[in-house]
């Protein structure tokens, strides 16, 4: 499932901005495809977080709810502090049965006002990454929760962006490369799991490889503008 980009090609992601908070389901989904920029923004002396609506304790198969939650939060701990991320805040919603509920867009409502972000990074809510590859309900619920939030909000953070396909806005990250592939890999267990064939790291570079694809000969990560304040 290669990244494709919008119609009229995208534009340079902006850099008007000192603190971005990175919105997601699942343990591992900032590491699909945003991971490398936030490594560069981070280097580059912004500040950036992280909220979580669970622990992704239903995601390794064969492991009791609790200790798959457990490993997955030390594990997305790990990730995040490669890419310069000390802070993961995780909500304990249900791995597996997200939705758009009022008391996650409470929880969202809550997080966005006490971080106040300049800008919020969310995962893809389309129904489909790529023809025949379908987005999760976990992740369609989510983005569309996220989206409602910023619509009732009268003072919203100045832009909400989706990591995916269809990009509207790229990073360039080839310097960052390596430290994605370092953070996706540090789901450790949870990869080996998923794939116990083929080795982590090179699960992580594949995946890297993928989600921050070529475009006009550098390394790019794409992201798709959502919602943008008129201020
Ligand atoms: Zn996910």
């Amino acid at each position: 499932m290669a990244q494709s980009f919008g119609p009229t090609g995208p534009q340079p992601f902006p850099q008007d901005w000192a603190s971005l908070l990175v919105l997601v389901p699942h343990p591992d989904d900032p590491e699909y495809g945003t991971a490398a920029a936030v490594a560069k923004w981070t280097a580059a002396g912004k500040t950036v977080c992280y909220a979580l609506a669970c622990r992704g304790e239903a995601g390794i198969a064969g492991m009791a709810a609790a200790q798959a939650g457990a490993i997955r939060e030390a594990e997305q701990r790990r990730a995040a502090a490669l890419v310069g991320v000390p802070d993961v805040d995780f909500w304990d919603f249900p791995d597996s049965n997200i939705r758009n509920t009022p008391e996650l867009r409470a929880k969202i409502t809550s997080v966005i006002a006490e971080v106040r972000p300049d800008v919020v990074v969310t995962i893809y809510g389309g129904a489909q990454f790529a023809p025949d590859v379908p987005n999760q309900r976990d992740h369609i619920e989510f983005a569309a929760a996220v989206a409602d939030v910023w619509d009732a909000l009268e003072d919203p953070p100045r832009r909400l962006f989706q990591n995916g396909p269809g990009a509207t806005h790229v990073e360039i990250v080839d310097d960052y490369l390596d430290a994605a592939v370092d953070s996706l890999a540090a789901h450790e267990v949870y990869l080996s799991v998923l794939d116990p064939h083929t080795p982590v790291r090179e699960q992580a570079r594949a995946v890297i490889d993928m989600t921050c694809p070529m475009l006009t000969g550098r390394r790019v990560a794409g992201f798709i503008l959502e919602r943008a304040a008129d201020r």
